[in-house]
């Protein structure tokens, strides 16, 4: 297995190739690689990324079947299933690196100050978890100026929201926390910009 700074490399390398139109992937995800990986994966890196349709994980990082083990839900937020799985992986396969991978005009951020800022009908009880989860980075953001600039309060909302959820993977999980104590595991922010293709890393590993 690769280092996790390793790891942060190939997922910058890969970046740059998808930014610039230049992916490289075919390759890894052919008929010989899928017979290759059939019998076990060793992915280098976790992806906690959102859900939304324009951000998929292998595409934007251009890695191919059996490198990323990707966990997607709405707003990149951290609940307990998405622990338990980058407990599983990064304990069966050894990974070392997570990445929380945010991006520009999140629809959950969006959604959220929305409902902080105007009180709206009725919410699915599900739906309305996610919502809890993503609050309490954008309630501080609102009390401040920003709340009179909306391009300017949803790009920190993104910010403290991938921040927070950094923040949860490395404290919410005994066993995580033992991991990077350890040194063995490693969790990073990233936020990929929409318009430009680009991730951005938030963290740099020494
Ligand atoms: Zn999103």
């Amino acid at each position: 297995m690769i280092s996790a700074r390793e790891g942060l490399d190939r997922l910058r390398e890969g970046s740059a190739r998808f930014a610039a139109n230049l992916r490289e992937s075919d390759a890894f995800v052919s008929h010989t690689r899928r017979l290759e990986v059939a019998a076990g994966q060793e992915p280098f890196a976790i992806i906690l990324g959102c859900s939304d349709s324009r951000v998929p994980a292998e595409i934007v990082f251009d890695q191919g079947l059996g490198d990323l083990f990707v966990i997607r839900v709405a707003g990149n937020i951290v609940a307990p299933s998405q622990v338990g799985s980058v407990e599983f992986a990064a304990a069966r396969f050894g990974t070392p690196l997570v990445v929380v991978l945010g991006h520009s005009n999140c629809g959950a951020i969006t959604a959220t100050i929305e409902q902080l800022q105007v009180a709206t009908g009725h919410q699915s009880r599900n739906l309305q978890a996610i919502v809890d989860r993503v609050r309490p980075s954008v309630e501080g953001l609102l009390a401040t100026e920003l709340r009179n600039d909306l391009d300017a309060l949803v790009k920190q909302a993104v910010r403290a929201n991938i921040r927070a959820s950094v923040s949860h993977l490395r404290h919410g999980s005994e066993l995580l926390e033992r991991m990077i104590a350890e040194g063995s595991l490693v969790v990073v922010g990233a936020e990929y910009s929409l318009e430009s293709g680009e991730v951005e890393f938030l963290d740099t590993i020494s």
